[in-house]
């Protein structure tokens, strides 16, 4: 069997026993940037939380966000764990999108995706599975975003080697299946479900799992 064919299988297989995921669970392009600093390194429920109390002190908008002290956007959002490090991230990527198109976040995402990309990244705190992140799910912009779950799964499958990094697991994706948006997305949000329910570090329960087999 093929990569592509492969790859097509393990979609097919997921989808069929997980159904669509519908990612990503924020309610607009600002509120996906902001959640894809804060989840770095923890769960979705934490980040939800810090949200939540964003929300209810009345500053998730942009120039509250931007114009809040550090300390006081840390203690905001201290339920997502590193909450120091993310309130300098999320505040010098908020700083660079006022200083490149003022406050209004989706004039700066409707850009083409390399240019938008390299923006990301030169911003200190993003690296590239949160600006691919930003990319796919608040810009709608075709590229594939891959974290731990990803480089486990595939590893365990024998499809990549263990030192193949970040862009080169992006690039088998990217260079076997079609290039589009709506795939991408659902493709990542139903391989973290599968790292999330059964291809844990530890254990994996391979017996339940819609990949056993492949
Ligand atoms: S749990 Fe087992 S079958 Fe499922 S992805 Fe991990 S290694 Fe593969």
């Amino acid at each position: 069997m093929s990569t592509a064919e492969t790859l097509e299988l393990i979609y097919q297989r997921m989808l069929a026993q997980l159904g669509p995921q519908h990612w990503w669970p924020g309610e607009s392009p600002f509120e996906v940037m902001v959640g894809a600093i804060l989840t770095q390194n923890t769960n979705w429920k934490n980040v939800e939380r810090a949200i939540d109390n964003l929300k209810r002190a009345g500053v998730f908008s942009f120039s509250a966000l931007a114009a809040l002290p550090t300390a006081l956007l840390a203690e905001y959002i201290r339920p997502a764990g590193y909450y120091n490090i993310k309130a300098g991230r999320l505040q010098n990527l908020l700083f660079f999108i006022q200083e490149q198109q003022g406050d209004d976040v989706e004039i700066f995402l409707d850009q083409p995706l390399d240019r938008l990309r390299q923006q990301l990244l030169s911003v200190k705190g993003v690296g590239p599975e949160t600006a691919d992140s930003i990319l796919l799910y608040a810009a709608k912009l075709p590229i594939f975003v891959v974290d731990t779950y990803t480089h486990r799964i595939l590893l365990r499958h024998g499809l990549i080697e263990e030192e193949c990094d970040y862009a080169c697991v992006q690039e088998l994706f990217m260079d076997n299946l079609a290039c589009e948006t709506a795939l991408y997305n659902e493709y990542h949000a139903l391989l973290v479900r599968v790292g999330n329910l059964y291809c844990k570090k530890k254990n994996p329960d391979c017996g339940a799992c819609p990949l056993q087999g492949i």
